[in-house]
């Protein structure tokens, strides 16, 4: 096909969007590590995941036999509204930067909540709604995942009770009141309204809180709160079962006009977007029909796959939760304060953790202002404001890019544009003043961390 054919903007039809999520642990010959019981140390049963959350999402959870799993109707309607999402090619981009490589980005930042996590709080939502339940409880650090939720939950008629890391809820308003635009709570986290923040208030009193402290604290609400259940944003199955319509969608995409990646890039905070957009192709790479070059970008300063440990860890700061494995930096690590560019989760989807040690994607850790620099250079060209956590992927890309300059070659790379940044112009504004710092943990400070994990095989 002649170059120019391929449009700038790649979208589906409606009847092509996928009616089915793929789940790329079908196709994994070391399955992703079980959660494990934090008191007994034995694999969680259903059962036991039924306490916390919604008994469909547990049985996606712990499937990892079915390849495809039924996108329901009532999903699929509410995707309607704002996908399929576009696949781009970034003609301005490859122009500016004079390079021979082929540039595409899934966007996903055309939904009122900015990002690609609506496309799993939609269906959460839904299946707490199935089940009968009266809310949801969840906790949110800047605000993308609970906007999304307390959007999924008033089209469902969910009540949503967020629980927001305080320093965001003090210094990111706007998001806050999206989220009570659609019907949701917000409280600041750590609080008095649960034990868990009693505690963490008494040992650490003026606190700014941490995303494992509010999910400590929503875990406890919906445990205690008859017909409530927990939600969560990343770094669980279901979530990347979810988000693996953004890979289906480009793969169609780029199978209508006969492209095939050579790269693919995406960022990695819980895991989440960057799980959904490489499974269906890490699906044929595992199979043996294809190979792929992925690699998850993350902040040098919360490093988890480049400098973390494979270990089980608690998923939140009170260690209510079960324990996964994953690569993690420990529960412990607080990102420094000065760090702006999201991205800060201490830990790592469990079945991108496996790819990962089995060898099968690449990990590369960047500076912020280097994202920051990246971001300018993006927006300038091509008309989008991306997210800071959406930027990181966007300097590997251009680094990429310009190798391919050097060295003459053509390669296809697909990146993941996961949000638009608006609400985080504080940061962006950090970066035009010359006020932003790069900061990157010493051994000595991630030792800290690593002691903290517990003591398992
Ligand atoms: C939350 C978020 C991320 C990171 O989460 P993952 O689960 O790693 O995908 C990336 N980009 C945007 C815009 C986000 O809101």
């Amino acid at each position: 096909m002649k170059e120019r054919e391929i449009p700038y903007k790649i979208y589906l039809e409606e009847n092509e969007m996928p009616t089915k999520w793929y789940n790329v642990r079908a196709d994994m010959k070391n399955k992703p590590a079980p959660l494990l019981n934090p008191a007994t140390l034995e694999p969680m049963t259903a059962k036991e995941l039924g306490v916390v959350f919604c008994d469909e999402l547990v049985a996606q959870e712990l499937n990892e036999t079915d390849a495809y799993i039924d996108i329901p109707t009532e999903i699929r309607d509410f995707y309607k509204m704002y996908r399929p999402s576009p696949l781009v090619r970034a003609y301005c981009l490859e122009k500016k930067l004079d390079t021979p490589a082929k540039i595409y980005y899934k966007f996903e930042g055309n939904n009122t909540s900015g990002s690609h996590k609506l496309n799993s709080a939609i269906a959460q939502a839904y299946y707490a709604k199935q089940q009968g339940l009266k809310g949801v409880t969840t906790e949110t650090g800047a605000g993308q995942w609970g906007t999304a939720l307390s959007m999924a939950c008033s089209y469902f008629d969910l009540d949503c009770k967020v629980y927001m890391v305080k320093v965001s809820y003090e210094q990111k308003p706007f998001r806050r009141e999206v989220m009570r635009t659609y019907g949701a709570s917000v409280t600041p986290s750590p609080s008095m309204t649960t034990e868990v923040g009693k505690k963490i208030l008494s040992d650490h009193p003026g606190t700014g809180g941490s995303l494992g402290c509010a999910i400590s604290e929503a875990v406890e609400v919906a445990t205690k709160t008859e017909g409530y259940r927990y939600v969560l944003g990343s770094v669980l199955n279901q979530v990347l079962l979810h988000q693996s319509v953004i890979g289906l969608e480009a793969k169609a995409a780029l199978d209508k006009y006969g492209i095939e990646p050579d790269v693919i890039i995406g960022c990695a905070g819980g895991g989440s977007n960057l799980g959904g957009l490489i499974s269906p192709f890490m699906g044929e790479k595992l199979r043996g029909e294809k190979d792929y070059q992925f690699i998850a970008v993350e902040p040098a300063s919360c490093p988890s796959f480049t400098r973390g440990k494979y270990a089980y860890d608690f998923c939140d700061t009170g260690m209510v939760c079960p324990l996964a494995k994953m690569y993690t930096l420990g529960s412990g690590f607080i990102p420094s304060p000065n760090h702006a560019g999201g991205l800060r989760y201490h830990g790592m989807s469990s079945t991108l953790s496996q790819l990962y040690d089995d060898g099968l994607m690449e990990a590369r850790s960047v500076e912020q202002t280097s994202v920051f620099e990246a971001a300018e250079q993006f927006a300038r060209v091509e008309g989008i404001l991306p997210a800071p956590e959406s930027s990181h992927a966007i300097r590997v890309t251009l680094d990429e890019a310009l190798k391919c300059k050097e060295t003459g070659e053509e390669k296809t790379i697909v990146f993941g544009l996961t949000g638009t940044g608006y609400f985080d112009m504080v940061a962006y504004e950090k970066f035009h003043n010359g006020e932003m710092v790069d900061y990157v943990p010493t051994d000595a400070d991630l030792a800290q961390g690593f002691a903290g994990l517990p003591k398992v095989q």
